[in-house]
């Protein structure tokens, strides 16, 4: 026989992987669950001869299955049937806590409270009496310090009585209140007798996950029997109908109150003891009405941003220097190990430059999450969130929605793969889906040298003021178009502003190391992995098949008739480019002038013959609406695979060759003096470098947390559809009516 099965279920932070990891020492396994990025660790542990296994849910603060790990969470529960649930709970945050734990009881779970954290409660003089709330809930309560262990043999002790036992628990049934509850008992009733998914749930607890709207649960219901649950369905819009025109609320806001109303019942006199009335949570108010305030908040927050960027990029830039010049020193060095030929540019041109360019931006990125790990940790971003939900609710998105877009690059510098992945905090798979979809528009980290070099060529006077006008229409963008997937094809109502503020904490050195780095190797792996691939393939696509045998002889016969002027012993020399700069003769000199703007024009023709360059000649008889020549439709399919790719391939199509090898022109000025480009131009391609297809990396990314690649799909044909739509008229406009050219 299998040995049981114990669930871990908790709150985010409430101790749960400190506990796990206390119970069951190194016999632990890390996974993911099948077809969702959300880590799965289990354990196992020994006992007087009875083995038992452990798994660490996700950490929800409910089961509505609205996120991601709840839904994960309540699939463990309902599916794997664990024995027991040991719910961890914190007890400096008790009622807040609690909310889990009465949705397990109203699963019907067979549960054990640890109740956690036990020592930073008594510090801050809170004391909890454990037999008493045990008596009011009907499970058993353990006081741990998951931190050190404390407890947790009490605890197992207390887990392996329930197995013994045997009995499943009967699940709780609180009030819901005189508008809910008789509607809940003829639903539960219809359910009951139908055996409508009464294998997995039981039945009252269906019915209330119906008046809560949870997607998950009206889908296999519709699968079972969609007679049953078009009826249900009816019931529940008569409630909700009747809710909102007396109450002016909704189902779910009801039984929230009624939960919370629940647990400070449990918790009434006397539980809960208060040595000293400066509690934190009133620390945190008072912090609040200042950080929350309708005026000062929203300055507060500006500061708190830019601060965050500021510290990044002044703190960041040392590193990244030092990195890009590693780099370049690395590629010197192979450049001189390997010799010349098409190895040696692979390895220089396409491996080091492709992954160095990425690569290089880690120290920023690191120190970006690190900055953003201790707003999210503190409790700042909650409120952040909390202060927007008014503003993003008109764009049918959600106030979590903020944290996706600034991860995602909302200041400027960012990466819309975090950014995606940070929206499995929203609840609605639709405002969800319409954050995923939009996060993307955001001003990332790759998009920042193609903006940097397009405006110090074009624009060096105005930088500050076009770096904030990009950052306003970024998010106009993304803002627009969410406005417009909500009123589409991701049509549905808005889902409330659950999240509580959280109590104001410092954060722990280690916890913010651990966030940071969770995120920053994400970035590495993927980076790395898929940016070294897609470099390769692009420096081939860039290198082959190469020129033409006649013209490559057209090509050497120009350079044999140019060295004729010089004298025999210096030909060789010229011919093998290794003239020096300085010390030649007048005519020597012309030469080598001449030398260098033959290879530069047999580079350019070169790559012009390129399958990328025939790629980017086709592609000019739609871009020349918006102003793009070849050579910037290769830097923009190259863009694909990142953006920072953009520049590296302009870089390579202007100056490969670039007239004289020891005297760097700078692209930026190379491009300033270009006759095919003007300020017009150079904002067209800004603009559609913001808004076209997001990078390789964050379609595969958007694909897997959209659940399918139908989404990816769309993203990269709705995206690039609107690059070129915004960037011709933004060119065709600015020729009519002269600015720019
Ligand atoms: P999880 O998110 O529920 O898995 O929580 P973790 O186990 O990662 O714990 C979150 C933080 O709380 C960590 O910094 C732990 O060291 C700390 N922690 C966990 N249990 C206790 C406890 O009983 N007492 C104290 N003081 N800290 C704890
Ligand atoms: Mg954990």
């Amino acid at each position: 026989m299998d040995s049981p099965l114990i669930a871990l279920a908790g709150n985010p932070n409430s101790g749960k992987t400190s506990l796990f990891n206390a119970i069951t020492g190194a016999r632990q396994h890390v996974a993911n669950y099948p077809g969702v990025t959300v880590e799965r660790r289990e354990g196992s542990y020994r006992r007087n001869g009875t083995e038992l296994r452990l798994v660490d849910l996700p950490g929800t603060y409910s089961l509505t299955a609205y996120s991601l790990e709840e839904l994960v969470a309540r699939n463990v529960l309902v599916t794997e049937n664990p024995r027991v649930v040991l719910n961890i709970v914190d007890a400096s945050n008790l009622d807040r806590n609690l909310y889990l734990t009465v949705q397990l009881l109203e699963l019907g779970m067979s549960t054990v409270v640890a109740l956690n954290m036990v020592d930073v409660a008594a510090g801050r003089g809170i004391e909890i009496d454990c037999e008493t709330l045990s008596k009011r809930m009907g499970v058993p309560v353990v006081p741990t310090v998951a931190r050190n262990g404390k407890g947790k043999e009490e605890l197992l002790q207390a887990a392996v009585e329930v197995v013994k036992k045997n009995v499943a628990g009967t699940p709780l049934c609180i009030s819901y209140g005189s508008d809910i509850d008789p509607v809940l008992s003829v639903m539960a009733d219809r359910i009951e007798k139908a055996g409508f998914l009464t294998g997995v749930y039981p039945a009252r607890w269906t019915a209330l996950k119906f008046l809560e709207a949870d997607e998950e649960v009206m889908r296999k219901g519709r699968e079972e029997n969609p007679l049953l649950a078009s009826e249900l369905q009816e019931t529940v819009d008569k409630v909700s109908l009747h809710l909102e025109k007396t109450l002016d609320t909704y189902p779910e806001a009801v039984i929230a109150d009624h939960r919370y109303g629940f647990i400070a019942a449990l918790l009434k006199s006397g539980v809960v003891k208060r040595k000293h009335e400066t509690d934190r949570l009133y620390l945190s108010d008072k912090i609040d009405r200042v950080v929350t305030n309708r005026l000062l908040g929203p300055i507060i927050m500006a500061v708190v941003l830019y601060a965050l960027y500021y510290f990044a990029f002044t703190v960041g830039e040392i590193p990244v220097g030092l990195l890009e010049q590693g780099f370049g020193a690395l590629a010197t060095l192979a450049g001189n190990l390997i010799p010349e030929g098409h190895l040696q540019s692979l390895i220089t041109k396409g491996i080091i430059e492709g992954v160095g360019g990425v690569l290089g931006f880690v120290p920023l990125i690191l120190l970006m999450f690190l900055g953003i790990a201790f707003l999210e940790d503190s409790g700042y971003l909650a409120r952040a969130a909390f202060m927007l939900d008014r503003v993003f609710r008109i764009f049918g998105l959600h106030g979590n929605s903020f944290m996706a877009y600034i991860v995602g690059g909302g200041i400027a510098g960012g990466c819309a793969v975090p950014g995606v992945m940070a929206t499995r905090t929203l609840r609605s798979s639709r405002e969800r889906l319409a954050t995923i979809l939009t996060v993307p528009f955001m001003n990332c980290g790759a998009k920042l040298p193609v903006y940097a070099l397009l405006i110090g060529a074009f624009f060096a006077e105005n930088q500050a003021k076009i770096m904030f006008l990009l950052t306003i229409i970024s998010w106009g963008a993304a803002l627009l178009i969410s406005r417009l997937l909500r009123s589409t094809i991701l049509k549905g109502p808005s889902t409330p502003f659950l999240l509580e503020l959280p109590p104001y904490r410092m954060p722990t050195l280690r916890g913010l190391l651990i966030h940071t780095w969770e995120r920053a190797w994400l970035y590495v792996k993927k980076a790395g992995t898929i940016i070294l691939g897609i470099s390769i393939i692009f420096w081939a696509l860039m290198n082959f098949p190469g020129l033409p045998e006649k013209e490559q002889a057209a090509f050497d016969a120009s350079r044999q008739s140019a060295v004729t002027q010089l004298p025999e012993d210096l030909r060789t020399t010229a011919l093998k480019g290794e003239l020096p700069s300085e010390g030649l003769s007048e005519d020597a000199a012309q030469v080598r002038e001449k030398l260098l703007a033959i290879d530069h024009e047999q580079a350019q023709a070169a790559l012009k013959n390129s399958a990328a360059g025939r790629l980017g000649t086709f592609l000019e008889s739609v871009t020349r609406y918006c102003g793009f020549d070849w050579r910037t439709n290769v830097a923009l399919v190259g863009g694909f695979a990142a953006k920072e790719i953009v520049v590296s391939v302009l870089g390579t199509a202007y100056s490969m060759g670039e007239v004289d090898p020891e005297e760097d022109t700078p692209l930026r000025e190379m491009l300033a003096k270009d006759p095919a480009w003007n300020p017009l131009v150079a904002f067209s391609l800004i603009l559609f470098t913001m808004l076209y297809v997001p990078c390789v990396v964050s379609i595969v990314c958007l694909a897997r947390e959209a659940g399918s690649w139908k989404w990816g799909l769309f993203g990269v044909v709705f995206d690039t559809t609107l690059a070129f739509v915004v960037a011709v008229v933004v060119y065709q406009g600015g020729r009519l009516l002269g600015i720019g050219i």
